[in-house]
């Protein structure tokens, strides 16, 4: 069995009727699949698509491109934590993080004090985090180290992980989690494929972004990304750890697990 651990399938744009989503899932053995929320709006569409389904699950979360210091995202969010209703489908925070690469994305002020409001809800309420860092490394290691007298542990993932080798080392020494797609089936970055290749399995999780990012050799046959993809992923991956298909299924499922108590 394997499990997607970021998709986006929820948003009212996906191309593909949930039902048919699942029932692909379920049929390439990906058993269970996290919503993640983007911003307000987008949570609240995650939490409503996991509650039709056994399978799914969300998260909450205000992305970067979404840090426009407005006060009242952060007291809906809130909201969303405390709904009792929403507690057994919701099993983290994010996607959270900081992002450079737009040039009109909210300022590094904006994004690093949203970022940090949303981390002290996660260790509020003991939930796991899903990073997306891009092209900020250096500035998010400086904002999880102003938790570091906290005593209590962030916990979480790196998604999407593609950047340097002493940024993976550092987010493992940190504890984290590190989250690969369908880029690492096609990236012809031999830096990157040797990075991909240094991440310790006990810390791998499998995820496919969808409905971006079709791993191969899916690409340019689909239009669109889907959870059923996450075999595709898990099957290159298991050439370069030199394990079987249902050894790395079982490795990377357990760690999802773990880190979601899913
Ligand atoms: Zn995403």
């Amino acid at each position: 069995m394997l499990i997607d651990t970021h998709c986006h399938i929820h948003e009212s744009d996906y191309p593909i009727h949930g039902d048919d989503v699942i029932e692909r899932a379920h049929n390439a053995g990906v058993m269970q699949m996290i919503c993640i929320g983007t911003n307000i709006s987008d949570s609240q569409l995650a939490i409503d698509f996991a509650s039709k389904y056994d399978r799914v699950f969300a998260s909450i979360g205000v992305h970067p491109h979404y840090a426009d210091n407005d006060g009242d995202k952060l007291r809906r969010l809130v909201g969303l934590l405390y709904s009792t209703e929403n507690q057994q489908k919701l099993v983290a925070i994010g996607e959270i993080g900081l992002d450079y690469h737009y040039s009109d994305s909210p300022s590094p002020e904006n994004q690093s004090k949203l970022l940090k409001q949303q981390i002290e809800l996660a260790l509020e309420h003991d939930l796991p985090i899903i990073f997306h860092v891009r092209e900020a490394y250096d500035d998010f290691w400086k904002v999880l180290d102003s938790f570091k007298d906290d005593g209590r542990q962030i916990r979480g993932v790196l998604h999407c992980f593609t950047d340097t080798i002493d940024n993976l080392n550092e987010g493992l020494r940190r504890g984290f989690y590190i989250s690969v797609n369908g880029i690492s089936t096609f990236t012809k970055d031999n830096v990157q494929k040797s990075m991909f290749a240094s991440i310790p399995i006990d810390k791998l999780l499998l995820e496919t972004d969808a409905p971006w990012l079709i791993p191969n050799p899916l690409r340019g046959k689909v239009k669109t990304n889907e959870p059923a993809f996450i075999r595709e992923i898990a099957e290159f991956n298991s050439t370069i750890y030199n394990l079987s298909f249902d050894e790395i299924a079982d490795v990377t499922t357990a760690n999802a697990r773990k880190l979601f108590k899913l």
